[in-house]
């Protein structure tokens, strides 16, 4: 006679995982103790809640659903059905949007969406270049943007080091773009969407706001939103926002057909429905007055942690920060960004080597770093640890010889055991 197999536990098993792969279990813990262990300054990261990887790991991994609420091309989609469209109504209320689709796969797949919506091959874009801060979705040589579409590039003033609008408006005259991109990865400053709305409309374009970065400032009211002024904007779910690894966009009501159509079935299939769910699950927590209080201090621990940064040699481009991440230029130090990179990586602190505009340096060794504060303030951080983390890294990136490698991690150690990331038991 055979054993009954024991019935499955339905959600997140750990003891399963390792029992059954001992391997991946002891890289799943692995990650969490690294994660704990040192000082998680990249911008595009943050720690996101046990509530959205609750729902990360459930069943709703194993449904089929192609297709939208109410219209799937499967059955048995009843109950999915009601997660989507609460995160829908979430999302909606949330940026005070007309329509909003949570399927895209990841931030790319939303850009995807959105040429496939409006664009054709051949068709002409206009968007930031990737050495001055935009994305390489928005038509770099080696995505699929820059090669089915003829993308023409603004850049950032070189006195001011902030989007130079009268480029935006000459280029948009010149090239007559079907599509206008905004947003990027790697800018610090505020962006003035009703300047981009008007050259929208002198040139005809579609306004395309590639909030990936700061959506998570919108969402928490810290920033003003491109909501009102956007044709569609699109986002990660995983940056500021908290939520799992995902894309998301809003848009007006006009576009609603074709930017659907665009997600499914022009180029995704079916939808994650366990990351769908737990993308209304962040969208419920970025609704309450604890995630705005937590937006203000990501900024605020930002421009601390620049302040003191500035006062240690290294350059802020633009001068500062208005959001939660800052480009630092360390020509003045004399340290590329790849040595500042390994220097601090070496002793725990995370952070990327990063372009500045008009870099000198090839962008491997880049001649500036990117640091971020949405992981450091989801753990607990605030002003007066960002004058100790700025210290840190200062000792790190120009300690040439790796002498002060050991000390710096050990006071890292020490900073982020009062303020875990995650508990271990
Ligand atoms: C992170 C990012 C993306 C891409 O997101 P993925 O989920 O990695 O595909 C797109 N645009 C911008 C501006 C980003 O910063």
């Amino acid at each position: 006679m055979t054993e009954s197999p024991a019935v499955p536990a339905w959600g997140p098993d750990f003891a399963a995982l390792e029992r059954t792969d001992p391997e991946i279990a002891r890289v799943v813990l692995a990650e969490r103790d690294r994660l704990n262990a040192g000082l998680q300054l990249i911008a595009s990261e943050n720690f996101t809640s046990p509530a959205v990887l609750a729902a990360l790991g459930s069943t709703l991994s194993n449904k089929y659903a192609e297709g939208y609420p109410g219209r799937r091309y499967y059955g048995g989609c009843e109950v999915v059905d009601e997660a989507e469209t609460i995160g829908i109504e979430r999302a909606k209320a949330l940026f005070g949007a007309e329509h909003a689709n949570l399927q895209p796969h990841s931030g790319a797949s939303a850009n995807q969406a959105v040429y496939g919506a409006f664009c054709a091959p051949g068709d002409t874009v206009l968007a930031m270049s990737l050495p001055h801060g935009g994305h390489l979705t928005h038509g770099a040589k080696v995505s699929f943007s820059g090669k089915w579409f003829d993308a023409v590039h603004y850049g950032v003033d070189a006195e001011t080091e902030d989007i130079d609008y009268d480029q935006v408006r000459d280029l948009a005259r010149e090239h007559r773009p079907k599509m206008i991109i905004c947003g990027g990865s790697a800018i610090p400053r505020l962006i003035d969407f009703a300047a981009f709305r008007e050259i929208c409309d002198e040139v005809g374009a579609i306004m395309f706001v590639d909030a990936a970065h700061f959506i998570g400032l919108v969402a928490g009211k810290a920033i003003p939103s491109p909501v009102p002024y956007a044709d569609v904007v699109t986002f990660t779910t995983h940056k500021v926002l908290r939520g799992p690894r995902g894309g998301m966009l809003v848009s007006k009501a006009e576009h609603a057909a074709a930017l659907d159509k665009a997600v499914f079935p022009m180029m995704q299939g079916g939808p994650l429905m366990h990351a769908v769910a737990a993308k209304a699950v962040a969208l419920k927590e970025a609704a309450t007055p604890e995630y705005q209080q937590y937006a203000r201090q990501v900024i605020s621990n930002a421009q601390a942690l620049v302040a003191e940064l500035t006062a240690e040699g290294m350059r802020a481009v633009t001068g500062g920060t208005d959001t939660h991440l800052a480009l630092l230029d360390l020509r003045g130090i004399g340290v590329t960004g790849a040595e500042a990179e390994a220097r601090t990586g070496a002793a725990r602190i995370v952070l990327n080597k990063n372009a500045i505009p008009n870099d000198p340096q090839p962008p491997r060794v880049a001649s500036g770093i990117r640091v971020g504060t949405p992981s450091v303030t989801t753990q607990g951080m605030d002003e007066a640890d960002m004058k100790q983390v700025a210290s840190l890294i200062v000792r790190a990136v120009k300690d040439a010889d790796g002498s002060q490698t050991a000390a710096v991690a050990a006071e890292v150690a020490e900073l982020v055991a009062g303020k875990p990331a995650y508990a271990t038991s």
